[in-house]
């Protein structure tokens, strides 16, 4: 199939970029150092190409996730970084054979793995993104609290996520340190092996954590390329022009198409003036563009727009090579 069959607006997926990036991250942090997070892909058939590159375990975000993973023979070890008050659907794949390792952050949280009969968690530590993760001064009392009740406590997690973005990259080297410091000094309290964070605007320098949860270096984004890692662009969102004025064109790719809380897409060589809908607007440059040209549009959030769409073509250029459904959407 050429990619002009394809129904836009239709997520392209570079196989040779994503394959460089795949073997890029993985030569960096090979085998057990590199727990990819699935939620940037959504997608067994490319979580099957990073099992394949060495990495056994991986980090979902959803209790979906988990799910399809397990459906998929990927749930040899699972670790949901996020909090849940119902764990019965992850005690159910627990007993079937699955390891799924949860996240707490609170006895309500401890609670819930008990009554859902998850028999391994992690502590999720506050590092300095407001969102989960307890007090790291709570982390051991709350490993405690697990541990009387029967859990397995593995370690620790704590996502830096508020310093991804971070630069000049010596500022964001000393903000990880601190950050990560908190982290530590929460596992020596906790005990367990895993010390579980980082992702893929970290991944470099992050060296407190013994596992990277990293996932947005395999498609990646016009906000990480921003930043000067070593990963390519792979995804892409194919639209149709259905309209060219004097100063303007219109591609038929909307914000019902793209994750947009990280700005504007971009298209190489042409200027984006805005997003509604169905339609992105924008000042076509040197583009010689015609009503029915496909073009390219990148996005700058990488996990809500592969959100948005059932399946993902893998392309070779102008060729299509595969459909791989984005089959761990929903909820
Ligand atoms: N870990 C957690 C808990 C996250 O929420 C995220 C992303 O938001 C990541 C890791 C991976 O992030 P990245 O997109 O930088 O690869
Ligand atoms: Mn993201």
């Amino acid at each position: 199939m050429h990619v002009d069959d394809l129904v836009t607006p239709a997520l392209l997926v570079e196989r040779g970029a994503l394959r460089r990036n795949l073997d890029t991250m993985s030569a960096a942090l090979p085998g057990t150092r590199l727990r990819p997070h699935v939620k940037a892909h959504k997608c067994t058939s490319l979580a099957r190409w990073q099992r394949d590159n060495g990495h056994p375990g991986f980090t979902c975000a959803t209790i979906r996730e988990c799910e399809v993973m397990v459906e998929h023979g990927l749930g040899g070890d699972l670790l949901l970084a996020n909090e849940v008050v119902d764990a019965s659907r992850l005690g159910a794949l627990v007993r079937n054979g699955a390891r799924i390792t949860l996240a707490v952050d609170s006895r309500e949280t401890i609670a819930a793995a008990l009554r859902g009969n998850v028999l391994e968690v992690v502590i999720d530590v506050n590092v300095g993104l407001p969102r989960c993760g307890c007090p790291p001064e709570k982390a051991g009392e709350l490993a405690e609290l697990a541990r009387r009740n029967g859990l397995e406590v593995r370690g620790v997690m704590g996502y830096e996520g508020h310093l991804m973005m971070v630069r000049p990259e010596e500022d964001q080297r000393r903000m990880v340190r601190e950050s990560m410091e908190k982290l530590v000094a929460a596992a020596r309290e906790v005990g367990g092996e895993l010390v579980s964070a980082g992702g893929t605007g970290t991944y470099r320098l992050n060296e407190w954590a013994t596992e990277i949860q990293a996932g947005s270096y395999a498609l990646m984004d016009s906000a990480y390329a921003e930043l000067g890692h070593p990963f390519e662009q792979a995804l892409f969102v194919l639209g149709t022009v259905i309209s060219v004025s004097a100063d303007h064109a219109v591609v038929d790719v909307g914000l019902k198409a793209l994750g947009m809380d990280h700005g504007n897409p971009t298209i190489p060589g042409a200027q984006v003036w805005f997003c509604s809908d169905e339609h992105t607007t924008f000042a076509p440059g040197a583009l010689k563009l015609r009503v029915g040209d496909r073009i390219r549009v990148v996005p700058a959030h990488v996990d809500p727009t592969v959100a948005y769409h059932e399946a993902m073509w893998l392309v070779d250029g102008e060729q299509v090579a595969e459909r791989w459904a984005v089959d761990m959407r929903g909820w």
